[in-house]
């Protein structure tokens, strides 16, 4: 089964409008009409428009995505975004769970899974972030933690549904410290969440799911990382700053 790599950059809380643009545009411009993985940029959500207009103007493939996303439709909830704001600003993809709101924010996993279904309610993609801490790897949970994150962030999915879903794995310890899980640690998490998935759902729909790894991965790992039979693209944050080490990520997709 050949599943189309998948590779978002996640901006984060980073850039101005102006260098929000020029990313943009140098992402767009150096990966050209067919980038040979599906793209997409999480962008902040003040440059979503912004973002989108250039995209638009360069003839990309590249998605637009949003970082986050209010799971109510609308109403009092000061500072929250709805998705009905986010598909008005042309967005097609939205991250669930990152790790930054799991462990900084405080979101839950059932906060996280009525996000994920909120977002698929609206017709958006979602990417569900998974992934364990320091110290649950070191105590022996990744696994557990994998499966307790996905259960909860799928919770009332339908198989149909899961055409639209991406989980990202992403090791909390990996995120933005340099630290990468080796090539093989990745492939045996991801084998494991893939299993899990034919068990949650079917194994032809398992085979389907595309599984993107991210944490710290940068042009130097990410051929290593990408050949790995089960991972699937990836999920890049500081990487993704700079249009060419954005691109080489990319294009070391198999
Ligand atoms: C991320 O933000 O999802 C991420 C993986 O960040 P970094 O690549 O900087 O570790």
């Amino acid at each position: 089964m050949s599943r189309t790599p998948s590779v978002g950059a996640n901006w984060k809380m980073n850039l101005d409008r102006a260098g929000a643009e020029a990313l943009a545009r140098d992402v767009c411009d150096r990966l050209g009409d067919s980038p040979g993985a599906e793209v997409a940029v999480f962008v902040p959500f003040p440059y979503l428009l912004e973002v989108g207009r250039v995209i638009r103007e360069t003839g990309s493939a590249v998605r637009l995505g949003a970082q986050d996303l209010s799971e109510h439709d609308n109403g009092a909830f000061t500072g929250e975004v709805s998705t009905a704001m986010l598909l008005d600003c042309g967005v097609q993809t939205v991250l669930a769970g990152h790790s930054e709101r799991r462990h900084v924010i405080g979101e839950s996993d059932q906060l996280v899974g009525a996000k994920a279904r909120k977002a698929l309610d609206s017709g958006l993609d979602v990417i569900l972030c998974v992934g364990e801490t320091l110290e649950q790897r070191q105590a022996g949970e990744t696994n557990a933690i994998n499966e307790r994150q996905i259960r909860a962030g799928l919770e009332g999915v339908s198989p149909g549904d899961m055409a639209r879903v991406t989980i990202a794995y992403e090791p909390v310890w990996a995120i933005g410290t340099g630290m990468t899980a080796t090539p093989g640690d990745a492939q045996n998490a991801h084998a494991t969440i893939r299993a899990l998935l034919a068990s949650m759902f079917s194994s032809a729909l398992a085979q389907e799911t595309r599984i993107q790894y991210g944490g710290s991965v940068k042009p130097g790992n990410a051929g290593e990382l990408m050949a790995q039979p089960d991972i699937d693209g990836g999920l890049i944050g500081g990487a993704s700053l700079n249009a060419d080490d954005f691109r080489a990520i990319v294009r070391a997709c198999p």
